[in-house]
């Protein structure tokens, strides 16, 4: 399986980083070893001294697909999950200065947070999902799907054209504004609407 990570898909947070808003979706990969064994606390690599949250829902393929239409894109998926794309942004800054890619500042190990059981879309409103991330007690990030400048079905369609996407591939959708960094000792804990999905502790 493959992780693919979109960047840029929220207004605020493409503001925060100073980014540029892009005509099409930006997008980057992971390696499945970025995934979090379960139960295992994330600890801050000796590489960084920067390591952002950000906060993402995330689209589980569930058929395999290549060159998919948008009107059909809603067939490919029918669970949606949660995750934290953790983001060495040291490191990210350092690939943008130079023009260099992302990935050791997006791939390496424990990068892809993902929570254990996905929510049936058909449970959800696909347009109107709410979703936070606390850092211990406080709330840092709030988003909703429907702030996403490209949706789950544009967004299914734009990668389709370049990667065949296979049943259990994950697209992270991106993240709303509120990044910023963990330190040891901290938690984190997503929520979708009013239910805990995630929690990880940083060691
Ligand atoms: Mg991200």
């Amino acid at each position: 399986m493959k992780i693919i990570c979109i960047g840029r898909n929220y207004l605020d947070h493409a503001k925060e980083l100073s980014n540029k808003v892009l005509s099409e979706p930006i997008f980057f990969l992971k390696p499945d070893s970025a995934i979090q064994p379960k139960g295992h606390p994330f600890f801050i690599p000796d590489f960084s001294d920067n390591i952002h949250y950000e906060i993402e829902l995330v689209i589980k393929i569930c058929k395999n697909g290549k060159n998919i239409n948008e009107k059909f894109a809603n067939l490919y998926y029918n669970e949606i999950g949660l995750g934290i794309d953790f983001t060495a942004r040291d490191l990210q800054e350092n690939c943008k200065k130079f023009g260099l890619p992302w990935e050791i500042a997006k791939g390496f190990d424990g990068s892809a947070q993902i929570n254990d059981s996905f929510i049936k879309k058909d449970n959800l409103n696909i347009d109107n999902i709410n979703f936070q991330l606390k850092l211990n007690d406080k709330i840092v990030q709030t988003g909703n799907s429907k702030d996403m400048i490209f949706s789950f079905d544009y967004i299914i369609s734009y990668i389709s054209k370049f990667y065949t996407l296979k049943t259990g591939d994950l697209i992270y959708t991106g993240t709303p504004s509120g990044v910023g960094k963990v330190n040891i000792g901290d938690k984190l804990t997503g929520f979708i609407e009013d239910s805990k999905q995630l929690t990880v502790n940083i060691k």
